[in-house]
């Protein structure tokens, strides 16, 4: 085929590809537009998945009734003046490309009023030209309606998926802008069926409760932001809030994962990460926070420019971004869980602490929830004192607290002890070793070979004595002191192993996490009281004292109101 420029409507509609993939790209961007105009409420209607209607409609500022149709060219915006301004851009759009990209693919119906007094304009596109121009009285605002989104381009609607998939994008799109703009009202209907409606109060719980559940929102800490943050000459921290999930609130997938920059709904794999470190050794392997994460920066210091929908963003320093998340989040983990009180007689119990009080719900009846399981409001606080009772099964430590019953498992509770203990030494560089009574000869796999050359020194580090003999085979002299002595061959292997299978990022918690495994007791152990009182009180003085360094829990606990429901004494 000879080259030739593209007719204009095929050349638009490919263009509007990049911006319109699905129905809920259209959501979103009627949904900025609305953000951006001001608005303080902002309703969506979809029929059909989105390919039939879609209606957004919100009492934003309007367009004044001359700048109605200039909306509608390409490259138009009311938002961006200047390449400069693209460096600090404070609202959600700035391309001046989604409304010229719907009408390019879609019927399309403005009516909008810049002020209540004056009669509003409407105006009518079809594949991108006007039929129909005219005024039409409504309040101050902008409703857009959307209808028969894709019909002249057939091969984009072949892709679309069934409806219900596509309503749950749309749902997906409208519940990331309720969270991320809490003071605005939000409320979506899907076919006719109310999905949502958030109160617009400016809490961000509140908007958590409708798009979340109350289930999930009781189970929430709150991110603090720390005080002394933001500009610093150079080096500039950014402000991280939101809420976070407690470990016990966790999910099979990613999805409730929520990033927001100034305010923008993002995906990043990094921040993702940088949460799900935070949560390590608390969560079980392959279960998922739940978490959303607000990060404020200057606008200089993100550009948004990088991605056809937006979706992605990139930071001027990516790095400091994610020590501030992974900060934030560890932080609010870590002081739920503040170290125990050593010098609490462990005799004689006080009332317990007050339980947090960090979901105050305003407006709801919170009458319907004491029916409800009793749930720990957060499950990561520190153990109070125990007194050891005895044993069941050689396996779990029965002990009584201030309020009621706690089952400890005894291996879990001493993975947890001995993790600490290691990484401790390891963060000061002081690990204690034991030299074994003559050097024995190791030898390894190929592929074990492969990762022990490359981690030898973090392998040196954490206080093996090695030295490599040849044919795969290596000198051991000395290992950690924590380590037991009979179990000390298999903990080497699986870790090696696990490195093989690529499961070890970060060497020194990987071998402070084996270490603690196979030098923990045993599960069938019989301890004597002695022991048990000994490895509970060296429990409690942990960090985390409720989960293994695998996340699994260390203690069950029973509290007083449990059993005297069991027991039917209420
Ligand atoms: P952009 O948002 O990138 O500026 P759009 O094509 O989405 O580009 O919108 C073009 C212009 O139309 C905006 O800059 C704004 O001035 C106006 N506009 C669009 N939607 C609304 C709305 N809901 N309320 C007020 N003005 C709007
Ligand atoms: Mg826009």
């Amino acid at each position: 085929m000879p080259i030739k420029v593209l007719d204009k409507t095929v050349a638009s509609q490919i263009a509007a590809g990049e911006v319109v993939e699905r129905p809920a790209s259209v959501v979103k961007e009627l949904v900025e537009n609305s953000l951006d105009a001001g608005a303080s409420q902002i309703s969506v209607e979809a029929q059909g998945g989105g390919v039939n209607l879609i209606r957004v409609t919100d009492n934003g500022s309007g367009i004044p009734a001359a700048e109605v149709e200039v909306a509608f060219s390409r490259f138009a915006t009311s938002k961006v003046g200047s390449i400069a301004d693209l460096e600090s851009i404070t609202t959600f759009g700035f391309r001046g490309e989604a409304l010229p990209s719907i009408a390019a693919v879609a019927e399309v119906e403005i009516v909008t009023a810049a002020d209540a007094g004056l009669a509003g304009a409407s105006l009518s596109l079809n594949n991108g030209t006007v039929v129909n121009r005219g005024r039409q009285a409504r309040s101050r605002g902008t409703t857009i309606s959307v209808r028969n989104l894709f019909h002249t381009v057939p091969a984009r609607l072949k892709f679309l998926k069934s409806t219900s998939t596509e309503n749950s994008h749309i749902a997906r799109v409208v519940s990331e802008y309720a969270l991320s703009c809490p003071e605005v009202r939000f409320s979506l209907t899907l076919d006719g069926r109310d999905v949502l409606s958030t109160p617009g109060s400016g809490g961000l719980l509140d908007a958590i409760i409708e798009v979340y559940g109350l289930e999930v929102a009781r189970n929430l800490l709150e991110v603090k932001a720390a005080d002394d943050v933001w500009q610093d000459d150079d080096v500039f921290i950014p402000l991280v809030t939101g809420m976070i999930g407690s470990p016990a609130l966790n999910r099979a997938n990613r999805d409730y994962l929520s990033f927001f920059v100034n305010r923008r709904s993002i995906n990043s794999r990094l921040l993702s990460w940088a949460v799900e470190e935070a949560y390590h050794g608390l969560l079980m392997q392959g279960r998922h926070p739940v978490a959303i994460i607000n990060i404020s920066v200057p606008p200089e210091e993100v550009d948004v420019n990088i991605h056809p929908t937006k979706a992605e963003v990139k930071f001027r320093q990516e790095r400091a971004v994610f020590v501030a998340v992974q900060r934030a989040v560890r932080g609010t983990l870590v002081e739920l869980a503040p170290a125990p009180r050593i010098d609490e007689p462990t005799t004689t119990y006080g009332a317990p602490p007050p339980p947090k009080q960090l979901w105050a719900i305003p407006g709801k009846d919170m009458a319907p929830m004491a029916e409800s399981p009793v749930v720990e409001p957060v499950l990561l606080v520190s153990l109070p004192a125990l007194r050891v009772l005895g044993q069941v099964d050689s396996t779990y430590i029965v002990t009584e607290g201030p309020d009621g019953l706690y089952l400890v498992d005894q291996h879990a509770a001493h993975e947890r002890v001995l993790y600490e203990k290691f990484r401790e030494q390891q963060s000061l560089q002081q690990i204690d070793i034991q030299g074994l009574l003559e050097p024995v000869s190791f030898e390894v796999s190929p592929q074990q070979d492969e990762v022990l050359r490359n981690s030898y020194q973090q392998l040196v580090e954490s206080g093996f004595s090695l030295e490599s003999f040849g044919d795969r085979t290596y000198l051991i002299r000395a290992i950690p002191a924590l380590l037991d002595r009979k179990n000390w061959q298999a903990m080497v292997r699986e870790l090696l192993d696990n490195a093989v299978e690529g499961k070890v990022t970060n060497w020194a918690d990987g071998i402070a996490v084996t270490l603690a495994c196979h030098s923990a007791v045993r599960a069938g152990k019989s301890l004597t009281q002695e022991e048990m009182r000994e490895l509970i009180q060296q429990l409690e003085q942990t960090r985390m004292p409720r989960t293994c360094p695998h996340g699994r829990p260390t203690v069950i606990h029973l509290s007083s109101r449990q059993l005297e429901k069991e027991f039917h004494r209420t």
